[in-house]
């Protein structure tokens, strides 16, 4: 798997094994020519952010220089947030579908995944909600923690194991010899009580929070979309009551209806992908602050990259009425949160989803909100990332160009600092101060 990470250079001598503020107290000032106000929707000019160990002290247009300071001018960038991928998989990568959990052991889908959660890091993405390891169960809770631990590089992750599955579900391992027992990529549960069970075992094993497959295989013909539920509203009643039990959350893989409106009256905290989303649904999500997510670049990519015949047909129709559909979500008010799906497509090119969420019909400055205000919320962070205030991680990029003027500014990463640590300086970056550069 290929990260085109060939462009990235300067990167400060992986901080990782020791938090930055250990190695250094020296504050540490950034300077660029803008900064992104995420609630207002503005770029202001010129932009500074004051950084003391992890978290910020200060940021705006200009903010205090302490004489100990470290002054890091990064030059004609946009100062903002880390981004937010809400749907990601650490453990997929191009090409690899059912019969990866024949083909790859645990210890190799774990290794390809920290080589992901690095490419993801340098694309910008400081914090991620990885939507199951699809077959590896609760490896990505170790993965989570190395990178908490500092030991690899990788954005802060909320984790769910393995995703939850009906008996000949969406996700199990349909059509091979029933004789070799292949095995589902999720966790098989059939009943409310069975749920529960797993959901109890995979919050042992580690899990921050349970993804369930609420709708199984796609129709699209002409104008009708069909997909058949998996769970009843009573089943996914039950998934919530033990996720609000702990304090922790489900969310949905879900493409249209019935199941996105029994999900929605479970009280679901996100409903991933949403092709289809009745009226009654969208009035739901929008009383109940249920963030969709509409995952659109996984879907352009095959329909761009098909990996059986008529797929590419078949997902470029899907992703045109999905946009019409968007519109009508947009039209209704329903909460948006941005997600990729990365994994099936190369990790650290998901900036892509941005760029789509615009194309088919929302603001910039609301694709940024949805992303960093309504990502942070969803991923149970909202008061310590998604925005460049004090007392916030110090999570923060440089992209070339304003994103509120042209959202593709977003594949322009030119800086990533992950609490503190700087983890991307691209040469191009305020080249000429290089020398102030944190070792
Ligand atoms: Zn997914």
């Amino acid at each position: 798997m290929k990260f085109l990470l060939s462009a990235v250079v300067a990167i400060a001598a992986f901080p990782f094994a020791v938090h930055a503020q250990d190695l250094d107290p020296n504050p540490i000032v950034l300077h660029a020519a803008h900064i992104l106000d995420v609630a207002a929707g503005k770029v202001l000019s010129p932009g500074e952010v004051l950084i003391v160990g992890d978290r910020i002290r200060e940021a705006g247009q200009q903010v205090q220089h302490p004489a100990d300071a470290q002054i890091i001018d990064l030059g004609d960038t946009t100062l903002m947030p880390g981004l937010i991928d809400a749907h990601t998989h650490l453990f997929l990568h191009p090409g690899a579908e059912d019969l990866q959990t024949v083909e790859e052991s645990v210890p190799q889908r774990v290794l390809q995944a920290a080589a992901a959660a690095k490419a993801d890091l340098f694309a910008g993405f400081t914090s991620e909600r990885d939507m199951g390891t699809e077959g590896a169960a609760c490896a990505d809770v170790a993965v989570r923690n190395a990178i908490d631990r500092g030991q690899i590089p990788g954005p802060r992750m909320r984790v769910a194991c393995n995703a939850i599955d009906i008996l000949g579900g969406h996700e199990d391992a349909i059509g091979y010899n029933p004789a070799q027992h292949v095995l589902s990529n999720a966790d098989y549960a059939n009943s409310a009580g069975e749920i529960v069970h797993v959901m109890r075992e995979q919050r042992k094993g580690g899990a921050d929070f349970t993804k369930i497959y609420e709708t199984g295989q796609d129709v699209l013909i002409g104008d009708t979309f069909t997909t058949p539920y998996q769970y009843t509203e009573a089943e996914l009643t039950a998934a919530v009551t033990e996720a609000r039990r702990t304090g922790s959350k489900v969310a949905v893989h879900c493409t249209g209806e019935p199941g996105a409106l029994f999900a929605a009256k479970a009280g679901v905290a996100s409903i991933d992908h949403a092709y289809q989303l009745s009226p009654e649904t969208m009035k739901l999500m929008r009383e109940k602050q249920i963030y969709a997510v509409p995952t659109f670049a996984i879907v352009e990519y095959f329909s761009q990259h098909p990996i059986y015949s008529g797929q590419g047909a078949r997902d470029q129709q899907e992703l045109a009425y999905h946009a019409a559909e968007f519109k009508k979500q947009l039209a209704a008010g329903v909460p948006f949160a941005v997600g990729s799906d990365v994994g099936p497509f190369p990790h650290g090119t998901q900036a892509r989803e941005f760029e789509l969420m615009v194309q088919f019909g929302m603001s910039p400055a609301d694709v940024l909100r949805s992303d960093l205000i309504n990502g942070a919320r969803l991923l149970d962070w909202a008061d310590s990332i998604g925005q460049l205030k004090p007392g916030f991680y110090a999570d923060i990029i440089a992209v070339r160009g304003d994103p509120i003027a042209d959202i593709s500014a977003l594949r322009h990463v030119a800086f990533v600092m992950k609490e503190g640590a700087i983890v991307v300086r691209k040469k191009q970056a305020g080249a000429e101060n290089n020398q102030q550069q944190k070792p």
